[in-house]
């Protein structure tokens, strides 16, 4: 097996969170893993540090602090105002490089991805992606990534004994955010950045933002399955009426009947709304691992042996077609804009 750059004997007991840039402020899957690895920092006695990149990126350092790092690495130069894997690579790598961390997590981004599979071959290490959980051996300081595997069918624990650093990717809304209640010293080591023009390779000619779909915040989601064919007009009116979102299982996102960053699922994102609503879904465990942690799940299905009912707090048995028109017809009149002559089918919950 190749050794990594640098070995157990010689790391620094350190986690590191990269921490995303969105807007003016830091991504939540950001904070997330800076409350897990907090978590994991005090279980080791360990420091927590989080990787700040950008322009000017200076005045986001006190949310990292707010969510429990003990200090900020920040590496300010204008050609990383802007991810790419080239710029971004290089600096990260040249901070590893200095001061070895044991562990470096990163989110399971269209950014943190790249950034951690360039970096895990730079370093010769192994990167554990999309986990489902993070702890640490206490004695060895060995970090033990959970993974789903085999289409979800087992659960792995992955651990690198010697190789270093530990990294893993976790996807958004895996983790909870817990902002600490002592913010300590506050601590910012600003890492003098040079960028050869020779490393960039790949430069941003244009920048389109999207509209920005974020489910992992939504209070209440609306989710749709292949049982609503193409009818996600109603499921936006639904979520509208209710101020959620909505999103859906991965055939309607295959079919083009919803854009890929609505997936809910495995393959898609994970979710805690307070409630979810799923229209037409038979519950796949690739989707339920997207909802399961809501707080309460309303299922409507027209099969009542459908799977997605062993998950559902309420159970609907009747027609997406019928009972989604009538959910809506009921939210509208509440706001005093009922369709005329509509009429709301007799609808039995099985609890
Ligand atoms: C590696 C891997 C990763 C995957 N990742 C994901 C993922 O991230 N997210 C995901 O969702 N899937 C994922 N899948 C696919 C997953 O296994 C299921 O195939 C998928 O979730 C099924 O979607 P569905 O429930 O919409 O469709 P179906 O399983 O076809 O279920 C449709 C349901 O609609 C009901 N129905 C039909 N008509 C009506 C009606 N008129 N009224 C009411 N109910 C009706 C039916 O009774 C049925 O239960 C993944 C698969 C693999 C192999």
């Amino acid at each position: 097996m190749v050794a990594s750059l640098y070995n157990k004997e010689e790391e620094q007991k350190a986690i590191w969170v990269f921490l995303e840039r969105q807007n003016e402020s830091l991504k939540p899957v950001s904070l997330e893993l800076l409350s897990k690895g907090r978590e994991l920092a005090d279980q080791m006695g360990w420091n927590l540090s989080g990787l700040l990149l950008g322009g000017h990126v200076a005045e986001l350092v006190p949310d990292a602090f707010l969510y429990g790092a003990d200090d900020v690495i920040l590496f300010e130069h204008p050609l990383l105002e802007l991810f790419t894997v080239d710029t971004y690579s290089y600096a990260v790598y040249q901070a590893i490089d200095v001061y070895k961390p044991s562990v470096c997590l990163f989110g399971a981004t269209a950014d943190g991805r790249d950034l951690a599979g360039r970096l895990a071959v730079r370093l010769r290490t192994g990167l554990n992606a999309d986990c489902t959980d993070l702890r640490m051996a206490k004695d060895s300081g060995v970090l033990i990534c959970e993974v789903s595997g085999f289409g979800g069918g087992i659960l792995a624990l992955i651990e690198m004994e010697s190789h270093r650093p530990q990294m893993a990717t976790v996807r958004p809304g895996v983790f909870l955010t817990s902002p600490v209640d002592t913010i300590n010293p506050e601590q910012v080591i600003r890492f003098p950045v040079e960028i050869p023009d020779e490393i960039v390779r790949t430069s941003v000619i244009e920048r389109v933002v999207g509209q920005g779909v974020d489910l992992t915040t939504a209070p209440v989601l609306v989710a749709g399955g292949r049982g609503m064919e193409d009818r996600f007009d109603l499921l936006e009116e639904l979520a509208r009426l209710l101020d959620g979102d909505y999103g859906a299982t991965r055939p309607p996102v295959d079919d083009g009947y919803i854009e890929r960053e609505r997936q809910i699922g495995q393959t898609g994102v994970v979710c805690r709304p307070d409630v979810a609503i799923t229209c037409g879904i038979s519950g796949a465990f690739h989707f339920v691992v997207g909802i399961q942690d809501a707080g309460t799940i309303i299922a409507i299905n027209s099969d009542p042996e459908a799977p997605i009912f062993e998950y559902a707090d309420y159970c609907i048995v009747g027609d997406v077609n019928e009972i989604v028109p009538s959910l809506i017809n009921a939210l509208r009149k509440a706001e005093g804009n009922e369709e005329p002559g509509h009429r709301s089918p007799s609808i039995t919950p099985v609890v």
